[in-house]
């Protein structure tokens, strides 16, 4: 087979993100608004819960919801040691503290059995983070914790995905999506929060529009020109654009096929690739639909004919470009810092820093592509 040149992730935008971005440029109603209010209503409906609230990115929709629920300094927060950085960033930025819980190899997940260990009495919330798209265990994780300890899901990566029929979003007390061009749908930035908390759905609409007690909308529509919004606490501005919001409705409408069709492809790969003693492939519980925002493989160092490194730059030459999963975040220079971490603190962050290797797998590959990355894979000895 010829050379080819494979993406790690590409977004599948067209002529209908196209054609809906400039329907929002030539109404004239460019912030949010109309386009916005629609994705998040058809969102919220699609992962089954009451409330969708957009916002600029997944880190500003974790932001919102750690202040709306009140945590700051002196509050400890549970943080998977393997994930984005931004996970733990968001809980600095409350002035609280993020402490790091090690996940399991086997799944990038948080180690379910390594919770209780962490919780004292400043904690006041955990982050699960459904990572490439595979859902934690949310009912199993609350059992670790005090009833008054929130469950939020980092969902940036998980869209779509779903754990005993129920969505990612809809698990815990709230949740972040991202709509970054690296996940499974994409609105170039954004964010959505979800939850089933109508209180913390009010303080975060308020929380994400400077603090006003009303949107520009209302204020727009309204009787009474003359009235400026009440503002009683301090906001930001994560507010989405309407063209945003009119891409996402476009990608929202072929979700349900993109994850489909990356089922299929990551199905495809762990068949082919099992009988590579050194590759671990991902393992999906029969009751977890997984949204394959990633497909990360575990290189066993002892057993692999090279190293990861050399691996990945061997595949790069052949036009195939792969990324490590993410980074353990207790191993980056600022964390390891202001925590006075080492890298061994936390053993399984650390194997899946090291060994992780993400290979291509979204919507825009054909069947000749994954051919050619499953060859390049198994010439490596
Ligand atoms: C991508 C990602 C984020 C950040 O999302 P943004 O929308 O870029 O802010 C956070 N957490 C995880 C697990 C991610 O994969």
């Amino acid at each position: 087979m010829s050379k080819r040149n494979i993406a790690i992730s590409l977004p599948s935008t067209g002529e209908e993100e196209w054609l809906a971005t400039k329907e929002s440029i030539l109404s004239g109603w460019l912030t949010q608004g109309p386009k916005v209010a629609e994705f998040e209503k058809q969102f919220a409906q699609y992962h089954g819960v009451k409330q969708a609230i957009a916002t600029t990115s997944c880190t500003t929709s974790l932001h919102l919801i750690l202040v709306a629920m009140g945590i700051g300094p002196g509050d400890e927060v549970l943080v998977p040691a393997f994930t984005w950085v931004a996970t733990a960033n968001i809980v600095m930025y409350c002035g609280a503290t993020p402490v790091f819980v090690d996940v399991d190899p086997k799944t990038n997940n948080i180690d379910i059995s390594r919770i209780a260990e962490k919780v004292t009495n400043r904690t006041k919330a955990i982050i699960v983070v459904h990572l490439f798209g595979l859902c934690v265990d949310v009912a199993a994780v609350r059992e670790k914790l005090p009833p008054q300890v929130k469950v939020i899901e980092d969902a940036a990566c998980a869209a779509g995905a779903k754990i005993d029929e129920k969505y990612a979003g809809s698990l815990g007390d709230a949740a972040a999506f991202s709509f970054h061009p690296r996940k499974v749908i994409t609105t170039g930035e954004g964010g959505m929060i979800t939850t089933n908390d109508e209180d913390l759905a009010v303080m975060m609409t308020k929380l994400r529009n400077h603090g006003a007690e009303i949107s520009e909308e209302q204020r727009h529509q309204g009787p009474k020109p003359y009235l400026l919004p009440d503002f009683n606490i301090l906001g930001f501005n994560y507010r989405m654009t309407d063209l945003q919001g009119s891409v996402g409705l476009s990608q929202l409408a072929k979700l349900e096929q993109f994850i489909k069709e990356r089922q299929r492809w990551a199905q495809y790969y762990c068949e082919v690739l099992a009988d590579i003693d050194w590759l671990g492939l991902p393992e999906v519980p029969a009751n977890v639909s997984h949204s394959w925002q990633a497909f990360v493989l575990y290189i066993d160092p002892q057993k692999a004919p090279m190293t990861r490194n050399q691996m990945m730059e061997q595949l790069q030459e052949l036009g195939i470009s792969t990324r490590p999963g993410t980074h353990a975040v207790h191993m980056l220079n600022y964390y390891k810092t202001q925590f006075t971490l080492t890298d061994a603190d936390y053993p399984g962050a650390r194997a899946c820093n090291d060994n992780t290797m993400a290979i291509p797998l979204h919507n825009k590959m054909n069947a000749d592509d994954y051919q050619y990355v499953v060859n390049a894979l198994q010439m490596i000895v």
